[in-house]
């Protein structure tokens, strides 16, 4: 059996332990989270979070890139959400790979160069301060006094903030 076999398997016994509801689309805590996708980092345990609460947002590192703008720029005009919270993590692989490198390997693999920038990063903090002024930054979003930036420690499970300085 696939692994999606299985997971299709746990969504019926997930579904029939729970009442059928209707929420509302908004988050009720009124806070979007952007993150890496690594495996090892459950966002929602970490953080306290439960469902209907965050918007999340993840993608290879945690990138602020322009679809992460997209998808805030809904998030706080369409659903009412005021902080965003950047979180890195320690043991990262976008600090495993150098960017042209990778797209060295996608260029000799498939003859087209990616349109996509890679964004690995070399400096986890670095790239926490760059990723909060990319969101202080954005002309597109309506909230930007309440952004920071944080990395989780994927073996000691703690968060710890990464000063971004006051720029708002
Ligand atoms: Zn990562």
């Amino acid at each position: 059996m696939s692994t999606i076999e299985e997971l299709l398997a746990n969504n019926r016994t997930f579904a029939a332990s729970l009442e059928p509801e209707h929420r509302d689309s908004a988050p009720t805590r009124r806070v979007a989270v952007v993150t890496c996708m690594d495996a090892r980092l459950d966002v929602y345990a970490a953080l306290g979070l439960q469902t209907g609460e965050a918007h999340v947002l993840r993608n290879a590192g945690g990138v602020v890139s322009d679809d992460v703008i997209r998808s805030l720029a809904i998030s706080q005009r369409r659903l009412g959400t005021r902080e965003v919270m950047v979180v890195h993590h320690t043991r990262c692989g976008m600090q495993t790979l150098t960017d042209d490198e990778f797209r060295e390997e996608l260029l000799r693999e498939t003859g087209t160069t990616p349109p996509f920038a890679i964004e690995s990063f070399a400096d986890l903090e670095d790239d926490v301060r760059q990723s909060v002024l990319r969101v202080r930054r954005s002309p597109f979003l309506a909230h930007r006094d309440q952004v920071r930036g944080f990395v989780y420690d994927v073996d000691s499970h703690l968060l710890r903030e990464v000063d971004a300085g006051e720029e708002a």
